[in-house]
């Protein structure tokens, strides 16, 4: 299997990253995972604009163009033969031999790389009668807007569902009010009450791409979509649970710490069928 690595492509089990990468030493970094299908490498603006946003926000340069970025991606999914798979994407601050906060030097060239995987197995039952869903506290900083490699909460928090016989957790934060759901260790929510359909603000987690095409595309569908706090007391009344990301699209939850939920309920299917609907598009367009 190959990688990209800063400007080639490498072989993948060769030790190539230096030991004092300030992604290893710190978690200085950002990442993005993108759906690729067919050689097609779904919603990839998207995914760019977010890494190179949040590249600005925290001063890392960004080594190449977002056309330079695809080519080479796709030369690495087809070398790999991958037809259904995943495209993993990681930009670092670069090597710093003094290991220390500060920043380096600013000439200091970033690390880039990219692996192009197949997708990872998914018990398909998850889609067709819905995943188990347990919460765990969301122990994250506050850059949680920034798809950053500061995920050893996150991997605590998947972990512990795991360990329950679940499929991803619900993390949550508390206010004076009690307890109030952010989002998955990898994915976001949304809950259904009647026909409205309401997913926690962009509130320190993370905008994802799936979550932000969910949104629009109920939207225009006629759907009400709110976007507030929503506590975790509050989930005793709701009929319907959906989870979304790159790679769960959307999800039917069927049970969250032991409550049972329809699944998947008709708000469900139909944000399914949507969502389903606009890969298609977007398949079309390149
Ligand atoms: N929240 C977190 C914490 C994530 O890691 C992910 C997966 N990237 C998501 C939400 C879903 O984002 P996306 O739809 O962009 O994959």
């Amino acid at each position: 299997m190959k990688a990209f690595l800063n400007g080639a492509i490498v072989e993948k089990a060769d030790k190539m990253i230096p030991l004092e990468d300030r992604g290893l030493t710190f978690g200085d970094g950002l990442f993005e995972v993108l759906r690729v299908k067919d050689g097609h490498i779904f919603f990839f603006e998207d995914h760019l604009s977010r890494m190179r946003n949040s590249a600005e926000f925290f001063g890392i340069p960004f080594p190449y163009s977002r056309d330079e970025i695809k080519d080479r991606a796709r030369e690495l999914i087809a070398l790999n033969g991958i037809n259904d798979g995943e495209l993993y994407i990681e930009l670092t601050r670069g090597v710093d031999q003094n290991r220390e906060h500060k920043y380096p030097p600013k000439d200091t060239p970033p690390t880039f790389f990219m692996l192009a995987i197949p997708l990872r197995d998914i018990d398909p039952m998850n889609w067709k009668s819905g995943a188990i869903v347990f919460s765990f506290p969301d122990l994250r900083h506050g850059l949680c807007e920034h798809k950053t490699i500061n995920l050893l909460p996150n991997v605590l928090a998947k972990n512990y569902a795991y360990q329950h016989g679940g499929y991803e957790a619900l993390m949550y934060r508390e206010d004076l009010k009690g307890k109030y759901v952010t989002e998955g260790g990898s994915s976001n929510y949304f809950f259904v009450s009647g026909n409205i359909v309401i997913t926690p603000e962009i509130d320190n987690l993370l905008p994802g791409i799936t979550r932000s095409k969910v949104i629009e595309r109920l939207k225009k569908n006629g759907v009400q979509v709110i976007e507030r706090r929503i506590y975790h007391e509050e989930l005793k009344k709701v009929d319907e649970v959906f989870l979304v990301s790159t790679v769960s699209m959307v999800m039917p939850v069927r049970m969250i710490d032991g409550k049972n939920f329809k699944a998947p309920g008709q708000v469900t299917k139909k944000a399914m069928l949507l969502y389903q609907k606009l890969m298609e598009e977007d398949k079309g367009q390149h």
